[in-house]
């Protein structure tokens, strides 16, 4: 396993030992929406959820998949010759719909020449048997990645965020995603009301316990427009500073298992939608403080350009 210098192990660097170069990600939006929203387990969705339903970074959703990798590629890739891209369904939850328009948008986005593995987000309660045997399929043509979004292991903060699944049916999606061999991924947000340093860390130990692939960090975004933006003007919550959130973010990395790979280390929040923290628009700056904390507490070796 080559980290390429660094002391954690990147996507960056996975990516470059797996397919032997730099690859990049295309946002996509198959149209879908998400049980948590939509009344079939919830009406308001997650707290933190925004109308976009993490999607607000995608492609055209009118658009067909062809179309759309063609208009993700021209946006993320100007000056790159022949690069390889991972087709990424990132809006709401994309294993919730019918199994043809799965299988149809899947395929026409795995079949494409210029895509080279899928990434699929979704929710562990959106996994039936015949989605887990669609993904075993298309995992024999090209590489999958199922993102997860846990966020948390603690039921009251769950609970709080409208999560709508419990943790035993997180266990059991991730021992299926293991056993049909896809890269599964999960999402953790730090930063939860009412969440102690601690417990975040708790989260992250949990994790070493599974059979996953990899970790995306994100600290907890306000957006507008969102039931967490109502209860944060009602009920002012601390929010992470720079520091603060660099400084938690280190220890959550040395708790975790080195071979588990490090996906994202901090978020996007749509600038027009974003209330707090207003410092991670700046991602280049949050990068820039990561790579210097983790060399003043050498735990990094001097570059910092990960791939997020
Ligand atoms: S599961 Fe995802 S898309 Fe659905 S409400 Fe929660 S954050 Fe939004």
């Amino acid at each position: 396993m080559d980290w390429h210098g660094k002391r954690f192990y990147s996507f960056d660097s996975f990516l470059k030992n797996y397919f032997g170069e730099k690859v990049y990600k295309v946002s996509l939006d198959g149209g879908f929406t998400c049980p948590n929203r939509d009344g079939t387990i919830g009406n308001g969705g997650c707290i933190f959820c925004s109308e976009g339903g993490s999607g607000d970074f995608a492609c055209d959703r009118s658009l067909s998949i062809t179309d759309q990798i063609s208009q993700g590629i021209s946006r993320v890739s100007k000056k790159i010759e022949h690069g390889k891209y991972i087709a990424y369904f990132q809006a709401f939850t994309n294993t919730y719909g019918p199994l043809e328009k799965l299988e149809h948008l899947f395929t026409e986005a795995i079949l494409d020449s210029r895509i080279i593995a899928l990434a699929i987000g979704t929710r562990p309660d959106c996994l039936p048997p015949q989605v887990l045997s669609l993904l075993s399929r298309l995992n024999k043509i090209k590489p999958v990645f199922v993102e997860l979004g846990l966020q948390t292991i603690h039921e009251t903060t769950a609970k709080f965020i409208r999560r709508g699944y419990s943790l035993s049916c997180f266990e059991k999606a991730v021992s299926n995603l293991h056993e049909i061999g896809v890269f599964t991924v999960i999402h953790l947000i730090l930063g939860l009301p009412g969440e102690t340093e601690d417990m975040m860390l708790d989260s992250v130990r949990y994790l070493n316990m599974l059979p996953i692939h990899g970790v995306k960090f994100s600290m907890l975004h306000i957006l507008k427009h969102t039931d967490l933006a109502d209860y944060y003007e009602a009920h002012p919550f601390p929010v992470f500073t720079l520091d603060s959130y660099v400084e938690l973010l280190l220890q959550c990395i040395e708790t975790l298992r080195k071979d588990i790979v490090i996906h994202r280390l901090t978020g996007d929040g749509p600038k027009d939608l974003l209330i707090a923290p207003m410092w991670s628009l700046n991602k280049r700056k949050v990068l820039n403080e990561i790579a210097h904390q983790m060399k003043i507490k050498n735990l990094h070796q001097g570059d910092l350009y990960f791939n997020l």
